[in-house]
């Protein structure tokens, strides 16, 4: 979708802190970090919210995390978290599916 912000990092039309990139899955550095380590993975395909992830997208929606937590380990994160915002009510502003990685300070629970 052109006028998606994330599809467009994806593609490189916007910059963007690049973490790990392959066919499938997309990672960069978040503009307003929430933690000292604040990345951002998506899926190159456009899916608008978890929710929206299809039968098909099952093993896409595996490379996201398992990349998420390859990208950790790369990072030298032993101690991190992953957060999916799936609607506004849950916090969600950019409507193309990402997964947090949020890692080098304490987490408290349960999240805000
Ligand atoms: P969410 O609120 O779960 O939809 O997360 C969207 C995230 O995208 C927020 O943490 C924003 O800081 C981040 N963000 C928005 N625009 C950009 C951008 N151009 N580059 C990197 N991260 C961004
Ligand atoms: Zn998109």
């Amino acid at each position: 979708m052109s006028d998606c912000l994330f599809c467009r990092i994806a593609a490189g039309e916007i910059p963007s802190k690049k973490v790990y990139a392959d066919d499938r899955i997309y990672a960069f550095h978040d503009i307003a970090p929430k933690a000292p380590t604040h990345v951002l993975v998506i899926p190159r395909k456009h899916i608008a919210r978890l929710a929206e992830a299809g039968p098909d997208d099952r093993a896409l929606v595996g490379d996201v995390v398992a990349g998420a937590a390859a990208i950790a380990r790369d990072l030298g994160l032993e101690h991190y978290r992953l957060v999916v915002n799936n609607g506004e009510g849950a916090g969600q502003t950019v409507f193309h599916l990402h997964v947090h990685l949020l890692g080098g300070r304490p987490m408290s629970w349960p999240p805000g």
